[in-house]
C-alpha cells in the first residue's frame, strides 16, 4: 500500500503506518490541545501509544487467526480506520473467515473488559476521548469499545464487512455475498459522509475510503472468479498485427490504420515476441524521431509472456500487479499464439456476464445483466 512507513517487524510480519493514520493521531493531538492546553496534548501523546498498541493487538488477533488456517500474513497497515492485516488470501470458506475477521474486535473486547474488570476502568456517557479529566484507564477502555463498534461497521474493509461476507456466503457463495455485502459497504459509506457532512468532517474522508474499498472488494473477488481454472488461451486475441524489430516507425503507422490494435507484439525472425509497440508509441516515435526509427528502438522489451494453458489468472496478476500493458500467450516452443490485454479480458468478462447462467458483477455494471434475469 502507498502512502506508508515501515516501522518494524512482529513474528515475523511487517507493520507499516500509513499516513491517514498519522493524520488521526494529529488530529486527536490537536483536538486535546485546543480543549486542554499543552499538558492535555503531552498526556495524550502518552494515550496516543496505548491506543496504537490496542489497534495492533487487534490486528494480530487477525493475523494468528488466520495462520492457524495456513494463510501467510506478509504485512499489516494501519490506517485511520483501524489497520489492515494483507493476508495472502482471504479464505474461501465462510466458517475461516468469520472467525479470522471476528479475532480482531474479539481482542479489543477482551482488553476493554480487561480494563473495566482489572483496572477498574468507567466507562459512561461522559467518556470523551478528547477530555484530558478523564482518566487514562477510562479513556482506554472507551478506546477499545469505539474500536469493536466501528470495526462492526457492516463494510469492506472493516471487520464487519468481512462477517457479514461470511454470513452471507454460508447461503450464498462466496461471489454473490461479496456482491451483496460491497452493495451494503457502499449504502453505509453513503451514510457515513451525509452523517459527516453535518457533524465531523473526518466521516467524510472515512466514507470515500469505504466506498472504494468496497468497489474494489466486488470487482477484485469477480475477476478473480471468472478467471479461476480458465486458460489464457480463453482470453486471448489472436488475429493479430504483428510488427518485426527490424520494420520501420513508418510500417507500423501503416499497420496501425489498417487494424483497431492498440498494442502490438513485436515478432522476431522465429516468430518469438521481444517486445510491444503501442498506439501511443508509435504516434510518439514518428513525431519526435521521424518514419525512419526502426521499431526495435520505439518499443519496450518488457512484454511478459505465459504459456497457452497457464490459468487467467496468472495473467491478471501481471495485468493488474506488475502493470504490464499486455501479456503475450506463446505456443511450446516459444512462438506468439495471441496477446492478452485489460481490453480482452473485459470483453471477455462482458461476455461471461451475459450469459443467463453466470455470475454478476459488482453492482456498477449490473444494469443489463439483471434485466436478464
Ligand atoms: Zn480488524
Amino acid at each position: 500500500m502507498g502512502w506508508s512507513l515501515n516501522i518494524g517487524r512482529i513474528a515475523g510480519t511487517e507493520i507499516r503506518v500509513h499516513i491517514t493514520f498519522l493524520l488521526f493521531l494529529i488530529w486527536i493531538f490537536a483536538a486535546s490541545y485546543a480543549s486542554g492546553g499543552a499538558d492535555a496534548a503531552w498526556s495524550s501523546v502518552l494515550f496516543m501509544l496505548l491506543v496504537f498498541t490496542c489497534v495492533i493487538a487487534h490486528e494480530f488477533g487477525h493475523i494468528f487467526t488466520a495462520r492457524a488456517f495456513g494463510v501467510q500474513t506478509p504485512d499489516v497497515t494501519l490506517l485511520a480506520i483501524g489497520g489492515v492485516a494483507r493476508l495472502e488470501r482471504i479464505p474461501e470458506d465462510p466458517g475461516q473467515e468469520f472467525l479470522i475477521a471476528v479475532a480482531g474486535p474479539l481482542v479489543n473486547v477482551v482488553i476493554a473488559v480487561g480494563l473495566i474488570v482489572i483496572a477498574g476502568a468507567h466507562v459512561g456517557s461522559g467518556t470523551a476521548l478528547d477530555n484530558g479529566n478523564v482518566s487514562l484507564v477510562d479513556r482506554l477502555a472507551a478506546v477499545n469499545l469505539f474500536l469493536v463498534l466501528f470495526n462492526m461497521i457492516p463494510a469492506f474493509p472493516m471487520d464487519g464487512g468481512r462477517i457479514l461476507r461470511a454470513l452471507l456466503g454460508a447461503r450464498l457463495g462466496f461471489v454473490r455475498a461479496t456482491e451483496i455485502a460491497a452493495l451494503i459497504g457502499q449504502v453505509v459509506a453513503f451514510a457515513l459522509g451525509f452523517i459527516g457532512l453535518f457533524s465531523n468532517p473526518m466521516l467524510i474522508f472515512i466514507a470515500i475510503f469505504v466506498y472504494l474499498a468496497a468497489t474494489s472488494e466486488a470487482h477484485m473477488v469477480a475477476l478473480r472468479a471468472m478467471s479461476r481454472g480458465v486458460p489464457v488461451s480463453a482470453a486471448m486475441m489472436t488475429r493479430l498485427a504483428t510488427l518485426r524489430p527490424d520494420e520501420q516507425i513508418e510500417q507500423a503507422v501503416q499497420t496501425l490504420l489498417q487494424t483497431s490494435q492498440g498494442e502490438f507484439p513485436v515478432v522476431n525472425d522465429a516468430g518469438k515476441p521481444v517486445g510491444l509497440l503501442t498506439r501511443a508509441d508509435i504516434i510518439r516515435t514518428m513525431k519526435d524521431f521521424g518514419p525512419s526509427t526502426p521499431v526495435a528502438s520505439a518499443m519496450s522489451s518488457d512484454l511478459p509472456t505465459l504459456g497457452a494453458r497457464r490459468c487467467l489468472s496468472e495473467a491478471l496478476t501481471l495485468l493488474q500487479e506488475k502493470t504490464a500493458q499486455a501479456v503475450a500467450v506463446v505456443e511450446p516452443d516459444g512462438r506468439l499464439a495471441g496477446l492478452i490485454t485489460s481490453e480482452s479480458v473485459g470483453e471477455m468478462l462482458m461476455l461471461q456476464n451475459a450469459r443467463p447462467d453466470s455470475f454478476h458483477l459488482g453492482p456498477w455494471s449490473r444494469t443489463r445483466a439483471s434485466s436478464s434475469h
